[in-house]
């Protein structure tokens, strides 16, 4: 039985997005789903341009986000594979050298669009002879490769979120797989590993559909050149982009990751709630279980309209998380003497864990007593009298001072409430009261009788 294999392959060129972790996210629940495997794969063949801070922060962030890899592959460490398979693709006629530079390339694509043709590469480069090419290389010309599609048949696949495929390699250029400096693009490596690792699945986002019909054919190349017909070729999805609330594109996404979010306060099972759930047609809610998230995952729900990232989404599931955290999970996180009673209390005033501790400070005080008006004053020392400390004190004065002064509703809670914590608002009264004490209860309300 074959081991359902995802990867995540990001170049360490740049910390992770909110795109690519939501790709990492849904390969990791795809895999989990069939009890199978989920890589991380380090696509550091740009050797320029890949940093090792970028490695380590990716591993960082999949660690923070929960999303455990099973092992972790670097392409950089692989090269005498991709050589071995670069120089069997070469016997077989699938690879080419070409001697044009950018600007060339460059004038022979203006060119066609000038005439209103696609702008194809024409494989000039293929038709040279021996003699041409050893010229070029005499004259200190490095060539860079590529890979020669075959134009006799359609290339054809069923996409697990788009349907079926169809592209004409006729209208693809050959992708050029190899730098003159030897360096590789992305294209040949992924396949090869892709081949090599029992990758079952790629799920990424659409911008590489086009790749994938010009991969599709490398997979074939390689099996034929290198592997046996017992390797197969991965099954493909592409989700819709993730685009902004607004419907675009965004650059703000682009380079939003997790010390962002982590700096706002969002939990990582608000965001992974998100993520897992944008863009498909099952609800998104704040599920703080991963166990749910994997079973429920269905690429079949995916929708083929952009994925609309709302950041009044993620403070919604936010709160929804928190709201549920229990206090033995959350504790190392409160403000100093808050145990689980105040959090209870304050939970469910939150929508980020860091605001605990101004909620705290209620209870502990000291606290801004506002100015009444004097039939409030002298509402308030009565109640400071009255107050008697049973097991629910809150109700107990509340009745008490209903029936002693006759206010109810607003007019009874509302001076309380300011006088108690100095806010109009907050967490029940009947759960902070008994954490305030009755002894600082008293004074506060003493001094806001007192007030003026
Ligand atoms: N390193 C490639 C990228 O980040 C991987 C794409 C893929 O998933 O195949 O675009």
């Amino acid at each position: 039985m074959t081991i359902t294999t995802t990867r995540f392959a990001p170049s360490p060129t740049g910390s992770l997005h909110v795109g690519n972790i939501r790709t990492a996210l849904h390969n990791w629940l795809l895999a989990k789903k069939h009890g199978g495997r989920f890589l991380l794969r380090i696509d550091d063949t740009d050797a320029e341009r890949s940093r090792e801070e970028y490695v380590e922060s990716i591993r960082a962030d999949l660690a923070w986000l929960g999303i455990e890899p099973d092992g972790e592959e670097r392409q950089s460490q692989r090269l005498a594979l991709y050589e071995a398979v670069f120089s069997a693709l070469q016997a077989a006629g699938r690879v080419y050298p070409c001697y044009e530079t950018a600007q060339e390339l460059d004038l022979k694509r203006k060119i066609q669009l000038g005439r209103g043709l696609p702008p194809i590469y024409d494989r000039a480069a293929l038709a040279l002879s021996a003699e041409e090419r050893a010229e070029k290389e005499a004259q200190g010309i490095a060539p860079h490769w590529r890979f020669k599609l075959d134009h006799a048949e359609p290339i054809q696949w069923e996409d697990g979120v788009r349907g079926t495929q169809k592209f004409d390699p006729a209208q693809l250029s050959d992708p050029v797989i190899r730098r003159a400096d030897g360096s590789w693009l992305y294209m040949l490596p992924s396949v090869i590993d892709d081949l090599d690792m029992g990758i079952t699945d790629v799920l990424r986002g659409e911008d590489h559909v086009s790749n994938t019909a010009v991969q599709i054919q490398m997979f074939t190349a390689a099996i034929a050149a290198q592997y046996s017909a017992a390797r197969t070729i991965p099954n493909f999805a592409h989700e819709a982009l993730l685009v902004g609330s607004e419907g675009k594109l965004s650059k703000r996404l682009g380079s939003l990751g997790c010390d962002a979010f982590r700096e706002r306060g969002i939990e990582p099972q608000a965001l992974l709630a998100l993520l897992a759930r944008l863009g498909t047609s099952q609800p998104v809610e704040p599920i703080a279980e991963r166990s749910e998230l994997i079973e429920t995952f269905d690429l079949s729900s995916f929708g083929r309209a952009p994925a609309k990232f709302d950041d009044a989404d993620l403070d919604r599931l936010n709160a929804g998380i928190v709201h549920a955290l229990d206090y033995e999970t959350i504790s190392t996180r409160l403000p100093d003497g808050m145990d689980e009673a105040g959090w209870l209390a304050i939970r469910p005033n939150l929508v980020r864990v860091g605001e605990a501790a101004d909620w705290w400070k209620l209870v502990t005080g000291p606290i801004e007593t506002p100015e009444f008006a004097d039939e409030d004053r002298v509402f308030l020392v009565e109640a400071a009298k009255l107050m008697s400390w049973k097991e629910d004190p809150w109700h107990a004065l509340a009745d008490t001072l209903k029936q002693e002064t006759g206010r109810k509703g607003k007019a009874l809670f509302l001076p309380l409430r300011q006088a108690l914590t100095g806010m109009d608002h907050g967490p029940d009264m009947a759960h902070l009261l008994p954490l305030i004490g009755e002894e600082r209860a008293r004074a506060r309300l003493e001094r806001a009788g007192k007030a003026g």
